[in-house]
């Protein structure tokens, strides 16, 4: 039997995961997202998301959550235990010993990069793990947003940038030229 190959592969469900999932989903890629809703946001009280005076961490994730399901992302509520480079990209296996593969590999898992660690990326002296601007690891097509390469920095808004920063760099480097995800209002 031959295993599907996503695009992506996203472990990791708070805002950073979410986020990359929302503009790889929007832009026709085949995006699987792996997490079991348990980040910190539902201890949070947003007041500091631009563009959202006030919001409970929980119906952020409520609201995120469905806007990347009706965009074509697949959540899935597992738990991810190992992850592994191969000839097809990185595969890995959740709690209940099923395996996905992905050409690219997004982690944000948040404050435990314990699948960073367990490909070889190595946090610095800070505590993240190293990646460039748009969070790409020593890893080609691993990328690592969030938390994880932020403690001690850690807000919403700047895990949805790194996640949207991510994507837009995978985007951007299948495309072979800057990509830009633009929408305008209809002409009135
Ligand atoms: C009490 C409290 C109050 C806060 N208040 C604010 C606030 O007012 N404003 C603000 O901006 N921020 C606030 N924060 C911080 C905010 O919650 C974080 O910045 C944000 O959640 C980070 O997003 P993230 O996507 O990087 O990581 P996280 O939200 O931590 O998401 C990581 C996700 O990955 C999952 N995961 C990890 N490993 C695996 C695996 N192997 N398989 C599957 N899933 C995995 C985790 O379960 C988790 O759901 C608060 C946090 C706390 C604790």
């Amino acid at each position: 039997m031959t295993t599907k190959t996503h695009d992506a592969i996203i472990v990791g469900d708070g805002p950073g995961g979410l986020s990359a999932a929302l503009f790889l989903a929007k832009n026709g890629l085949d995006v699987v997202v792996l997490g079991q809703d348990k980040t910190a946001m539902h201890w949070a009280l947003l007041k500091n998301y631009l563009g959202i005076p006030e919001i409970h961490g929980s119906e952020f994730q409520k609201t995120a959550r469905q806007q990347v399901v009706d965009l074509g992302a697949t959540l899935r509520e597992e738990r991810v235990e190992t992850v592994a480079e191969d000839d097809a990209g990185f595969t890995v296996t959740t709690e209940g010993g099923e395996t996905l593969t992905g050409r690219h590999l997004i982690l944000s898992e948040g404050k435990g990069p314990r699948l960073a660690k367990l490909l070889g990326l190595e946090p610095d002296a800070g505590g993240a793990i190293p990646v460039d601007r748009n969070g790409l690891s020593a890893i080609p097509r691993v990328y690592v947003v969030g938390r994880s390469v932020r403690p001690g920095r850690s807000q919403a808004i700047i895990s949805a940038g790194d996640g949207a920063a991510a994507a837009i760099d995978i985007l951007s480097r299948n495309e072979g030229e800057p990509f830009a995800d633009w929408d305008s209002p209809p002409e009135s």
